[in-house]
């Protein structure tokens, strides 16, 4: 918002930092004596958002982030040695004991997991690099590029736990005697140490939250800060160890995974929404942050934000469903094969579908073609409008298409206009019947059809009489003759354009032999877009005659073609000369407009779902 003081989200922020600033009870962590020097009652939130967005409430100081490092660098190993490397040596398993307590996982010998101090410690040490120095400048780095800018370190805190710190440093040689640690006791636990006095500020850690909840993106940089497939990893273990023993109850009431620290700093995600950072330096008797723990709440309360709140149902991805024998491919075809296709195209079925394909959506199409009572020997997927196809609708789609073709049913996909539409449909059986949009499909399987039907779709070679064009069906004979006599024959050659969009009107055309097809320039992409194709036996250019007015669309000849034309002045001479058979034609015009109108309305009631 330009200037204009608070909007909903900083007011919602204040509010809660309000609230939560009236819990003063809990103490400072003095066990690393620097830390005591902390003003205990500053309280600093950050709300960051998916598209880089950060809203902040209270007093945003630096502050050695501790704890709150360990699910960022758990991420950095993960992205450097593989999971598999981790997994030697740190379990995913919450434990009831202190973070800090000297054990290993009884049954695995491994460290129970990267959120407590021996997991933590052995997570340093994967981290890549080819000595400490190394390691350090890559946790660095890694940790400034979740939080988006360059990250320092607070020397003072990190001597004073280096001073104090035998406790680590006892978790460390005893997993070094399990075979856990290869190096140098000492020069490990200080990587360990000098990352907890990384310092950040409440917003900094919304920032590496969102770049979690963002698929390893962040926000407001944009980089690719660690693989998408680590993230979940992350989150598991955020969400089963990140609050100490506070865990469960944290997942209870927020509902969110989290890594807390004991300097009082909170980093909380909401996977595809948003990210938190809290810090308030007084913490309860399990180590979390008082304010931070209260703020968390009252913000996942307000907000819905528990990630187990079921959400929203997916809206139906099947936009409609329709047969060919209600919506005709733009193809034009003599009427024998018309009638056929009105007679048998329900074995023609097109399912449109739009948006994120997912679980729901897909199972709702594989249901819908499933139960399908009518037959069908055809089925279209049109993917056109979708934008997402996730791992759940890959699976079930490709075992739809499987099972449709053992059981006959030939399959065409429409293809979505993804970036890469052909990588995303890889999964699909080579079989399948590819095409760029709905119309070509249905002209594909209308051919298919009647072929099976042992009707030959070839365009007749000889020249279709006059008498016999559509237009003209039903016509008393006397008319048909006197329309007969002035019209001009035109043979247009392959390719060429018969006229072209804006062409002044120069008559009505009857296609004796060959084919065109029409086409309009599109307003807003650039390329054309086809509308129909015109075969011997019908006409075009007839709005022009009844108008005056300029073509609206081009026509282009498809092969070696022939046309009989009835120019504007032919036709005033006939509405002059011969006034009833003009109006005969002029009736046969009207009848095939309104054909048209009522063929469209029909398209649209037939866009119906199943
Ligand atoms: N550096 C601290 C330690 O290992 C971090 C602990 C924490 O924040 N829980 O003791």
């Amino acid at each position: 918002m330009a200037g204009t003081g608070a909007g909903p989200i900083e007011q919602l922020l204040e509010e809660v930092w309000q609230e939560a600033s009236l819990r003063d009870e809990g103490e400072v962590a003095t066990y690393i004596p620097e830390l005591a020097r902390i003003e205990p009652d500053v309280f600093g939130l950050g709300l960051a958002t998916l598209d880089g967005q950060v809203y902040t409430a209270g007093t945003l100081v630096p502050f050695t982030i501790q704890s709150v490092s360990k699910p960022y660098v758990y991420a950095l190993a993960l992205a450097d040695r593989g999971s598999a490397a981790l997994e030697e040596r740190v379990g995913s398993e919450p434990t009831g004991d202190p973070f800090n307590s000297i054990a290993l996982d009884a049954v695995t010998g491994r460290a129970s997991n990267p959120m407590v101090n021996a997991g933590a410690i052995v997570t340093s040490a994967m981290v890549g690099g080819a000595d400490r120095a190394e390691q350090f400048d890559r946790i660095l780095t890694g940790l400034s590029a979740f939080a988006g800018r360059d990250l320092g370190v607070d020397e003072a805190v990190f001597d004073s736990e280096r001073v104090t710190g035998d406790r680590n440093r006892a978790i460390a040689y005893l997993m070094r005697s399990a075979g856990l640690l290869d190096a140098d006791v000492d020069a490990q636990v200080e990587l360990y140490f000098r990352q907890c006095a990384v310092l950040v500020t409440a917003r900094d850690l919304a920032v590496m939250a969102a770049t979690l909840a963002n698929a390893g993106v962040n926000p407001v940089t944009g980089d690719q800060v660690v693989p998408r497939d680590v993230v979940p990893l992350v989150l598991t273990v955020m969400a089963t160890c990140g609050m100490y023993d506070y865990a469960g109850e944290w997942l209870y009431r927020v509902g969110l995974p989290a890594k807390s620290g004991v300097s009082g700093g909170v980093s909380a995600a909401l996977p595809g929404q948003l990210g938190l950072g809290l810090h308030s330096p007084r913490l309860d008797a399990r180590g979390n942050s008082v304010r931070g723990v209260a703020a968390a709440q009252l913000l996942s309360e307000r907000l819905g934000m528990h990630m187990l709140l079921p959400s929203e149902r997916q809206r139906s991805g099947l936009r409609r469903t329709y047969r060919a024998d209600a919506v005709r491919s733009r193809r034009g075809r003599p009427r024998a094969h018309r009638e056929l296709l009105d007679a048998e195209a329900s074995a023609i079925v097109v399912h449109e579908l739009v948006g994120d394909e997912g679980f729901a959506s897909t199972e709702l199409l594989v249901r819908a073609v499933l139960s399908d009572a009518q037959p069908a020997r055809w089925r279209v997927l049109d993917l056109r409008r979708v934008t997402r196809i996730d791992t759940a609708a890959e699976t079930l789609l490709s075992s739809l298409v499987a099972q449709l073709e053992a059981d006959g049913v030939s399959v065409s996909v429409v293809e979505p206009r993804l970036p890469q539409p052909r990588s995303a449909l890889r999964w699909l059986p080579g079989t399948v019947h590819r095409f760029l949009d709905a119309d070509a499909a249905l002209e594909w399987c209308e051919t298919a059809l009647l072929h099976e039907r042992g009707v030959d779709d070839d365009l007749p070679s000889d020249l279709v009489p006059l008498r016999q064009v559509d237009l003209l069906d039903g016509l008393p004979e006397w008319a048909v003759q006197a329309i007969e006599e002035r019209v001009t024959s035109r043979v247009i050659t392959d390719g060429a354009v018969v006229f072209d969009e804006g062409d002044p009107a120069d008559g009505l055309y009857f296609v004796a032999a060959g084919q065109v097809a029409s086409d309009v320039r599109m307003k807003n992409l650039s390329g054309r877009r086809r509308l129909s194709t015109i075969a011997a036996g019908s006409s075009f250019g007839e709005l022009a005659l009844v108008d005056g007015s300029t073509r609206s669309t081009r026509i282009v000849a498809l092969e070696p073609t022939i046309c009989y034309v009835l120019s504007p002045e032919s036709f005033d001479e006939l509405r002059h000369r011969d006034p009833a058979s003009a109006a005969e034609l002029v009736m046969a015009i009207s009848r095939s407009l309104s054909h048209r109108l009522r063929s469209s309305t029909a398209d649209v009631a037939a866009f119906e779902d199943l």
